[in-house]
């Protein structure tokens, strides 16, 4: 057979590695996908969870100040009438201190300083002038007021809220205030610290300069901190979002709220890791549902892939066969269950059939030798042209029948005929399905071999002569044949040549002693295909 050269793949590698392509890009995508949507859901849930967060302090923060406000303006419209009234402006502050449980100290103050009542009467102030910033600043402006926090002569934090009181005329008589503590306990503490650590998040009260007012880790408290938020614009406004890093440089998603009434902000902050934390076991999960289905997808390609790849495979298989006595049958016996693999069938069928049916037509009257029903030389020229159109490389035989005139000469004529007869018969048995048999005149015959290299050449030209020897034709008994082989592909020389070097073949076997195989000598460039020098058998 011809040794063409083969692509290592097949159709069947080619499919399922597709098909395995396909499917681990689509699940890796969708993994991703699933990563980004989840990873996106994380962020914005938790930066809009401490964006309300913030939000909610900050409204109680605000509605606290409005009422610790509004408790002092009671108090001030109280006292505007009877200011000299000391015993009342001590049961004023006790009571506003005690009652409202929203103050640490409360103090009334006149218009020049001095302290007239203050609760507890533990602190010892009565009497004394007051010199702090917020209490100039409450005499001076005049108005309702919350201060900015302070440290105080006991090194206390502290936030002072004022409200002017007013006589009835309409003269400034002086002020009453509340101190709050921010690090004692009091009902601002309590509203800020009682929940501040949810699952990692942290919560940073800060005044307008960026100092800590509030933070659970208790050594911050007081310390100016670097601004923590972008000031984009209008962040400051109300509420918000952003993703920005804490003091010490760690990721964080923040939430924060403006509080109008003390110009405080608030800041909710959750380290951007602890929120991403259970995005790989979501991930994980993902895999574990989706990988079932795509096994099972694997599997079923892999099934497909064969499906699909088999008859085409198994035709390609046949069609380097196609000479063989069986392919038509073998061919026909392929399952070819979808369209192209049907007409692919059908073209290699039709091929065969052609083949043969060029051969069947060849043997016609005028082509056939009337002697022995074998191509003459007409037909062979026939087959020849056939054989050179469609690049159809193939083997040459010459044979001749031994000392022919013997049996001539000794058994007259008519025997001769038979012999010949026979021997044709012998030729034509011995020949596979696609081989040409030919009478090329006289005792002398050629056979074409279509795709024969010269291994397979020689071992049918063997067995033909062998074949013959073993036929013992009565009367004349052993009958034997020297052959000539000889390869003819398509590139090289003409088919004359081919023929010449059968012929000399021959005459060299008949020249070693008669009833042999010769193989010809290749031409000059020779293919690959055929083998140097002669060879006797
Ligand atoms: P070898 O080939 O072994 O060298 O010896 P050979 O005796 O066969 O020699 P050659 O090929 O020269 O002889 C062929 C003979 O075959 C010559 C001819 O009389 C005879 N012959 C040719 N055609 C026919 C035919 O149609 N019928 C018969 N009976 N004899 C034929
Ligand atoms: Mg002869
Ligand atoms: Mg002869």
């Amino acid at each position: 057979m011809l040794r063409l050269l083969r692509p290592k793949t097949d159709l069947r590698t080619l499919i399922t590695l597709l098909a395995v392509a396909s499917i681990v890009i689509t699940l890796a995508n969708s993994l991703y996908a699933a990563w980004r949507v989840q990873r996106e859901q994380l962020i914005t849930n938790t930066l809009e969870a401490n964006r309300v967060y913030a939000a909610k302090l900050a409204a109680t923060t605000g509605l606290f100040f409005q009422q610790s406000q509004s408790q002092l303006a009671w108090t001030a419209a109280h006292l505007s009438d009877r200011f000299d009234d000391e015993a009342l402006l001590q049961a004023e502050v006790d009571r506003l201190r005690q009652q409202t449980n929203s103050f640490n100290s409360v103090a009334v103050v006149d218009a020049g300083g001095w302290v007239r009542a203050i609760s507890p009467e533990s602190l010892m102030l009565k009497g004394m002038k007051l010199h702090s910033m917020s209490s100039r600043e409450a005499l001076e402006k005049r108005m309702p007021l919350i201060g900015q926090p302070s440290l105080s002569a006991a090194n206390n934090l502290i936030v002072f809220i004022s409200r002017p009181i007013w006589s009835g005329s309409g003269s400034y008589l002086g002020y009453v205030g509340g101190t709050i503590y921010l690090k004692r306990k009091s009902v601002l503490n309590e509203l800020l610290l009682s929940q501040f650590y949810r699952d990692g998040t942290q919560l940073y009260v800060l005044d307008r300069d960026n100092r800590v007012l509030y933070h659970q880790d208790g050594k911050l408290i007081g310390k100016k901190i670097a601004p923590l938020l972008r000031h984009d614009a209008g962040t400051y406004a109300s509420s918000g979002y952003q993703q920005i890093k804490d003091e010490r440089g760690v990721p964080v998603l923040a939430g924060y709220a403006h509080v109008p009434d003390s110009d405080w902000t608030i800041i909710a902050l959750k380290p951007t890791s602890t929120t991403l934390a259970p995005l790989s076991s979501l991930l994980f999960q993902v895999v574990q549902h989706s990988l079932p289905l795509a096994l099972l997808t694997l599997a079923a390609a892999w099934l497909l892939a064969r499906l699909i790849a088999m008859p085409l495979w198994q035709l390609a298989r046949k069609a380097s066969q196609m000479d063989e006595q069986d392919a038509a049958i073998e061919i026909s016996g392929i399952r070819s269950w979808y369209f192209e693999s049907s007409q692919i069938k059908r073209a290699l069928l039709s091929g065969i059939g052609l083949l043969q049916n060029k051969i069947g037509q060849l043997k016609s009257e005028v082509q056939t030798d009337p002697l022995t029903q074998l191509l003459n030389r007409r037909g062979l020229q026939a087959v020849l042209e056939y054989f050179t159109t469609t690049r159809q490389p193939f083997a040459v035989l010459a044979l001749d029948i031994d000392h022919f005139k013997r049996v001539n000469d000794t058994w007259g004529h008519d025997v001769g005929d038979r012999v010949i007869q026979q021997v044709a018969q012998q030729l034509k048995n011995s020949a596979r399905q696609t081989d040409v048999v030919c009478r090329n005149g006289g005792e002398e015959f050629l056979m074409i071999l279509p795709g024969a290299d010269r291994e397979l050449a020689l071992t049918l030209a063997e067995r033909v002569r062998q074949s013959v020897q073993d036929l013992a034709i009565a009367p004349v008994g052993e009958t034997t044949l020297s052959v000539g082989v000889s390869l003819w592909w398509v590139e090289n020389e003409p088919i004359e040549a081919c023929f010449r070097r059968a012929d000399e073949a021959l005459y060299q076997a008949k020249r070693a002693g008669r009833n042999r195989v010769m193989a010809a000598t290749p031409p000059e460039a020779s293919e690959p295909l055929i083998n140097e020098g002669p060879i006797s058998r």
